[in-house]
C-alpha cells in the first residue's frame, strides 16, 4: 500500500541549511519507503541557488500554507512554530530533525523526534543515511555540504562540532570539491548586499522570538565588509521600523556579520534597548553596538538575550 504524501519543510525565510536539509531528509525518507516531498516556505535567497547551481540540484517548490494538501508534514532545522508555516496547527508533525532549542513545540501524538546540538541539520541527516544504509549521491552532498558551511561559516562558528567538520569533509570527497574554495566562493555569494533593498536586507534571514511576552526579530546580514551595511544605517533602521509596526515586533536587532573576520556589529531597533545592553554588557552609541568574535545568533545572541529578558 502506497503511503499517504507527507511534505518536508524547514523555516520560514529558508537559509541553505534549511532547504538543502529538506531535500536531502525527503530523499532519504522516500528511499525508506515513504512518500514525501521536500518544499520552502519562501523564496531562497543567493547563497542557496549559488550552491543549487553548483551541484545541478533542483530547487524545492515554494509554499506559504498547507491549504489542506497532506495531513501531516515533517520538520526540518525549526520546531518553534512562529518560524514554521501560518497553518502548522492544521496538520499532524511526524518528525522533526533540527539542531535548535525546542521552544513552544507541542504535539497530540508521538513522533520522531532527533535533535543534536550540531552546527547544521545536515550534519545530523549524514548519520541517519548512514545509519539506515543509503548512499549519499553526487549533488545531494555538495548542497549538503553548502549547508554546513553556511550555518558554521566555514566551521568557523562556535556552534561548529568535531561532527560538523568530519561530515564536511566526507561530504567534500563524494561532491569531489576542495571545501575550502568552495566555501569562500558560496560566503561571497550570499553576501550580495548591493543588489537588495533595505526592506529585504532586514526580512532575509529574520526570526522571531518569544522573550518574556515580548516579540524580538533577529535578523543576520552576512558581509565581506560591515561599512557596506552601516552606510544604509538610516535606511535599515526606517525599514527595521516598517517591518516592526506591520508585524508587531517590539525589539528589532540586525546583526551583522563579516563572515570573512568572524566579528559583528548589532543596529538595534524599539523598546527594551536597555535588554540589549546587559546581554552583551555594552552601550549603545547610535543603536549600533561592536560585537568581536560574535557570530551564531543562536548560540551568542539569543541566550544572552533571553537572559536578560528573565531578569
Ligand atoms: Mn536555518
Ligand atoms: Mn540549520
Amino acid at each position: 500500500m502506497e503511503k499517504e504524501k507527507q511534505l518536508v519543510f524547514g523555516h520560514k525565510n529558508p537559509d541553505t541549511d534549511t532547504i538543502a536539509s529538506a531535500v536531502a531528509y525527503s530523499y532519504l525518507l522516500n528511499k525508506m519507503g515513504y512518500n514525501t516531498e521536500p518544499v520552502a516556505l519562501g523564496e531562497p535567497n543567493d547563497e542557496t541557488k549559488f550552491v543549487f547551481q553548483s551541484f545541478a540540484c533542483p530547487l524545492p517548490r515554494i509554499i506559504d500554507k498547507i491549504n489542506g494538501e497532506v495531513k501531516s508534514v515533517i520538520l526540518v532545522d525549526h520546531n518553534e512554530p512562529q518560524q514554521s508555516v501560518d497553518d502548522l496547527d492544521t496538520v499532524e508533525v511526524t518528525n522533526v530533525i533540527d539542531h535548535h532549542r525546542i521552544a513552544g513545540f507541542e504535539t497530540k501524538n508521538p513522533l520522531y523526534y532527533r535533535a543534536e546540538p550540531l552546527g547544521c541539520v545536515s550534519t545530523i541527516l549524514v548519520k541517519l543515511f548512514a545509519e539506515n544504509a543509503v548512499e549519499i549521491p553526487l549533488n545531494l552532498a555538495g548542497v549538503m555540504l553548502g549547508a554546513i558551511i553556511s550555518d558554521t561559516l566555514l566551521l568557523k562558528s562556535p556552534t561548529t562540532t568535531d561532527e560538523d567538520i568530519n561530515a564536511a569533509k566526507a561530504l567534500a570527497k563524494i561532491a569531489d570539491i576542495d571545501y575550502r574554495s568552495f566555501g569562500i566562493e558560496e560566503l561571497k555569494a550570499g553576501t550580495n548586499l548591493g543588489a537588495k533593498s533595505d526592506l529585504e536586507l532586514v526580512r532575509q534571514d529574520a526570526k522571531s522570538f518569544d522573550m518574556n511576552g515580548v516579540k524580538v526579530r533577529v535578523d543576520q546580514i552576512n558581509t565581506v565588509d560591515l561599512n557596506e551595511v552601516f552606510d544604509r544605517q538610516n535606511g535599515l533602521e526606517k525599514a527595521m521600523e516598517e517591518d516592526a509596526k506591520e508585524n508587531g515586533y517590539d525589539l528589532f536587532l540586525v546583526l551583522a556579520t563579516d563572515v570573512l573576520e568572524s566579528d559583528s556589529r548589532l543596529l538595534v531597533w524599539g523598546d527594551h534597548k536597555d535588554k540589549v545592553e546587559t546581554a552583551f554588557n555594552g552601550k549603545l552609541e547610535n543603536n549600533t553596538m561592536n560585537l568581536p568574535g560574535v557570530v551564531s545568533r543562536k548560540k551568542q545572541v539569543v541566550p544572552p538575550l533571553e537572559n536578560a529578558f528573565k531578569n
